[in-house]
């Protein structure tokens, strides 16, 4: 696909010329590297000149083979000291650099180049809109996700710990086609459920628990992002189902919302404001959701504070959720993609109480 990976350049490459006077734009952010490039090694600089021809990717011996398969369109640079060996070639002049740049890196640059000048969020803004052969990626990444949880939830039983689901769960991604999992999997049963980032421990199942699992599969370097929430082993009490329905209600309210044009603001304030009806405002602790690509949190952000508007082929999550400590906690979550006809949501299955490990 190195037609792809050039055209994106070309993108990048027209907006660097307009904004700046720059000889060339250093890369270092690995996921941008890898949306630019294909590249997909843990160590590479990538240089985008201001014509193709001067467009260079550096990494280490380890990627020799690796780089010229996956971006086999690009003159490679090997060396041990790859960010200095390959800001050595770029001719005099202004460089533009990431906002993320380490430390590090910057004081190389400078050394050689001068003092750099920053770019803002360009290949993020770039890489929110997705372009078809990544929603390929991203609709097989969720697929194996919406597969694994059903698949996982029709073999729970009752005394199985977090850790025990998580480990299995993991497996499932990779037998229902995704290549590893997204992210570590949050499993949080009983008073955990209602921790929004609880990482899977030993705690058991037990019956009557709620049971939050978010987790999600990665394909071709593309993760998804899924929530349910379930009860172990008998029918939910009446708190529970309570809050259930009121963070479905605020899910749907906000998925209900998405289309090209609107502000993300406008898409957080449609599940706060169910919430706040509920009473259950102040419990809904963190944003709706983010944007998913080549990394599991990317451009777009979906909050209460988000400045941005949603565009024809983003792909975000939608997750809004409740948490009453001590006692548990819902949280339900998509990820979806904004198409002409409104969202299209990619992790399916059922959002409903279900009740599993009986
Ligand atoms: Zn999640
Ligand atoms: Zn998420």
């Amino acid at each position: 696909m190195p037609e792809i990976h050039a055209e994106r350049r070309r993108q990048l490459r027209g907006r660097v010329a307009a904004e700046f006077g720059a000889v060339a734009f250093v890369i270092t952010d690995l996921a941008n590297i890898r949306y630019l490039t294909g590249f997909s090694g843990s160590n590479a600089v990538l240089v985008l000149g201001t014509e193709p021809a001067g467009d260079l990717l550096a990494t280490d011996g380890r990627y020799v083979d690796q780089a010229a398969i996956e971006s086999g369109d690009l003159p490679v640079l090997i060396d041990r000291a790859t960010l200095a060996a390959v800001v050595d070639t770029v001719a005099p002049g202004p460089v533009v650099i990431e906002a993320g740049t380490t430390v590090g890196a910057v004081a190389a640059i400078r050394s050689r180049c001068g003092e750099p000048l920053v770019a803002g969020p360009i290949i993020e803004e770039l890489r929110s809109v997705k372009d078809a052969t990544e929603l390929v990626s991203l609709e097989l990444a969720c697929r194996a996700t919406s597969q694994a949880f059903e698949a996982l939830a029709q073999e729970i039983v009752i005394g199985v710990t977090e850790l025990d689901l998580a480990r299995r769960l993991e497996q499932l991604f990779c037998d229902c086609g995704g290549e590893d999992r997204a992210f570590p999997s949050i499993v949080a049963t009983g008073a955990n459920s209602a921790v929004p980032h609880h990482r899977a421990g030993r705690h058991r199942l037990a019956e009557g628990d709620l049971l939050v699992i978010d987790a999600g599969a990665r394909a071709d370097g593309y993760h998804a992002d899924m929530t349910r929430t379930w009860v172990v082993g008998r029918e939910p009490q009446e708190w529970q189902a309570e809050i259930h329905r009121h963070v479905l209600a605020a899910q749907t309210a906000a998925v209900a919302e998405v289309a090209e044009g609107r502000s993300a603001r406008d898409l957080d304030s449609a599940a706060r404001g169910v919430l706040r009806e509920a009473g259950l405002e102040d419990r809904f602790t963190h944003g709706l959701g983010h944007g998913v690509g080549l990394e599991i949190h990317e451009a777009p952000s979906i909050g209460p504070r988000a400045t941005g508007s949603i565009m024809g082929n983003m792909a975000f999550t939608v997750e809004p959720g409740i948490y009453l400590p001590g006692r548990g906690g819902v949280r339900i979550e998509d990820t979806l993609v904004v198409t002409d006809a409104g969202p299209r949501v990619l992790t399916e299955g059922s959002r409903g109480l279900r009740v599993v490990g009986v």
